[in-house]
Order: structure tokens, then C-alpha cells, then sequence
């Protein structure tokens, strides 16, 4: 319809508000299996699905992007016949869920796909590709406006999902779940800028796996890179809500806490907002969350970028930005926190008194 495309706004500088993690909202709602990390929840629970979908919508995301995570056919395995596979099903539905709520606001429906087993296993690339392009079938059968490869370690496998993506004829983002040090093959994060970019991606990044300012580390790097090679692309970061700086190149599946006690690193409103500040001024202009990023934390990036986008996300009036609706607080210390730098400011305390503030990563 007349609904403007993902490419047209960021080529006019738009800010693309992207949508948080689903994986790891609804794993601790109860609908998602821990350790397969996959999204049976689109057809066993979709009212679950659709009620994040539209929770992300109402915090001033501009993106759906389908809950299709490690949904492709060698990770979900085949039912009695193709057509009526699980691995159709579930991508089908999570495309159709996406769509749903996209038409509720004016949101660019993403496909999503990630790195695969086949892969992993070592079965090369005709092998891989082949799974690249069946799940990338369904999402374009299904309409979705752009398709998202994401949470990639390895430049090569992300490079042949670009590839087979590229023959769909859509528009195409590209981001691996990497830091600053590289990929897990020692591709400096500059260099896996550059590839992404020359394999045809529209617009490149880093999701996943590190915290909001170590992704802009990162993202510091793929801009410098592209810059060094005379290259141009779209810049998106959607982080962890979970702060890493003690992680390795392997992000936060090697700190101790993963994945069943991150929280005392979970990341604040206010980290957000300075997170947005920061991304939109190195010139990032697609920002959005990963896991652990609840709508709240979305709607501290539209929040902070209300100006730019001339509009305020639906919640804001409920929650009172900057916390003004303090100042109706009966005691008069708490009422003084109805002010935006006392929140900058603080330092908040977890208290856990055995608690280090770092972790030494496993191997
Ligand atoms: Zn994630």
C-alpha cells in the first residue's frame, strides 16, 4: 500500500525505533525452551506472542520483526509432510502474528533468520544456503517488507545468507552478534562490516550478545571500517539489556550468570536512554534492543529520540516521562526525584553485599 519502506526512511535520516528480545521475554513468561531457544510459542501460545508484538508497538517500536528465531528447517526438524511442516507452520505464524500487529501502527514487518547447525556441522555452503533460502521463502511468501539476518559469529556464514537473501529482491539488514574484538573466525568487527556490506546488505550492525555500550564499541569499529574501504550502508545496533563489560569476544554466554541469573546487570531505563543518545549521535539511525530488552527499555530509546521523531511513544502520557509524576508523591525526598538528572546521576545499588560488580568469563 502507501506504507513507506524501511530504505526510504532511513535514507531521509529517519530513526527506525526496532523492537526488543522475544526469546528471552517470553522463555520467562513460560513459553519458550530453554536451551532450544526456539519459537514454537507462534503456534502453541500466539495470544502470547501478539501481546508482546503489540506491547513493543505501544512503546514506539517501528519495526515487527517475526518471532522466527532459530526457525529454520535444521533446527526445528520436519513434520510428516512437507508442506505442513513445524518449520512452515511456525514461520508462517510468526509471520502472520508480526503483520497483525504492524498494521495496528505503521511498522515495517522484518523477517528474521539466524546461523544455522548445518553450518556448524561443517556441510559447506551449497548445504547451508539451501536452509538460508527455505526459510527465507516462507518469509517472503509471507509478505515480510525486509529480511533481517541476525545473530550471526561468523562473518562466512552470514556472507551466505546475505547472498541467498539478495535473490529475494527485498531490502536486507545484516547484523552479527559480535563486540568490538570480532568474529569467532578472528575477522576484525571493521572487516565483518565491509563483507556484510559487499555481499549486498542495505544496512549492517551488531545485535545481541553485549551490553548497549559495548555494542557501540563495536559499531565504532564496522563505522571505521566501512569509512577505511570508502563504503556506505545503513548503521542498526539492537544490544543486550545486560551489562558486559567483563565478557570476552564471546559475549555474555561465557559470563557465569548466563542464562538464569543476569538480572542484577539488567540494564535501566536510564542506561537506555543515554544508550540512544549516544547511537543516534554516531550516526546510527536504526536502534532497537535484543535480549533481555523488555518494551520499557524501547520506550526509553523513543523517548529519548521524541524530538527527532516528532512523536512520543502511546505509554508515555501513563508512565510520565522523566518521572514528573512523581511530584505527587507523599514524601517530600521522593517527590525530588521528579527530576530528570537525579536519574542520570545515580548509581544504582544492586543489593547483593557479596556481590562483585565483575564476573571472570568461562571458557
Ligand atoms: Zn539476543
Amino acid at each position: 500500500g502507501t506504507k513507506r519502506g524501511i530504505l526510504e526512511r532511513l535514507d531521509d535520516g529517519e530513526v527506525i525505533v526496532g523492537d526488543g528480545g522475544f526469546v528471552w521475554a517470553l522463555e520467562k513468561r513460560g513459553y519458550v525452551k530453554v536451551g532450544e531457544w526456539t519459537p514454537e510459542a507462534c503456534i502453541e501460545n500466539p495470544e502470547a506472542v501478539r501481546q508482546l508484538h503489540r506491547e513493543f508497538l505501544r512503546a514506539g517500536a517501528d519495526t515487527m520483526q517475526s518471532f522466527s528465531f532459530y526457525a529454520s528447517d535444521d533446527r526445528l526438524g520436519k513434520g510428516e509432510n512437507e508442506a505442513d511442516s513445524k518449520f512452515t507452520r511456525i514461520n508462517k505464524a510468526a509471520c502472520n502474528l508480526a503483520k497483525e500487529v504492524a498494521t495496528e501502527g505503521d511498522c515495517i514487518t522484518i523477517g528474521g533468520l539466524t546461523q544455522t547447525p548445518t553450518y556448524l556441522s561443517g556441510a559447506g555452503k551449497k548445504a547451508t544456503q539451501e536452509q538460508f533460502r527455505k526459510q527465507a521463502e516462507v518469509l517472503v511468501n509471507n509478505n515480510m517488507d525486509v529480511l533481517l539476518c541476525e545473530y550471526f559469529e561468523r562473518l562466512e556464514e552470514i556472507e551466505w545468507a546475505i547472498e541467498v537473501c539478495k535473490t529475494f529482491g527485498k531490502p536486507i539488514a545484516a547484523t552479527m552478534c559480535i563486540g568490538p574484538d570480532g568474529d569467532l573466525m578472528n575477522n576484525s568487527t571493521g572487516d565483518c562490516a565491509v563483507r556484510m556490506v559487499k555481499a549486498g546488505a542495505d544496512i549492517i550492525g551488531i545485535n545481541c550478545k553485549f551490553d548497549p555500550f559495548v555494542c557501540l564499541e563495536g559499531m565504532r569499529k564496522m563505522k571505521a571500517g566501512l569509512d577505511a574501504a570508502g563504503l556506505r550502508a545503513h548503521l542498526m545496533v539492537q544490544p543486550l539489556a545486560f551489562l558486559t563489560p567483563d565478557a570476552n569476544k564471546h559475549g555474555y554466554t561465557d559470563l557465569p550468570e548466563f542464562p538464569f541469573a543476569l538480572e542484577p546487570r539488567l540494564v535501566t531505563r536510564w542506561d537506555m536512554h543515554r544508550f540512544a543518545r549516544e547511537a543516534y549521535e554516531m550516526g546510527i539511525r536504526y536502534i532497537g534492543g535484543c535480549c533481555g530488552c523488555e518494551p520499557y527499555h524501547i520506550r526509553a530509546v523513543a523517548e529519548e529520540l521524541a524530538k527527532e521523531r516528532g512523536k512520543l511513544p502511546k505509554g508515555s502520557e501513563k508512565h510520565d516521562m522523566w518521572g514528573q509524576g512523581l511530584r505527587m508523591h507523599t514524601k517530600t525526598w521522593v517527590r525530588a526525584r521528579a527530576d530528570r538528572r537525579y536519574w542520570e546521576e545515580l548509581r544504582p545499588s544492586s543489593g547483593r553485599p557479596l556481590s562483585a560488580s565483575m564476573s571472570k568469563p568461562d571458557e
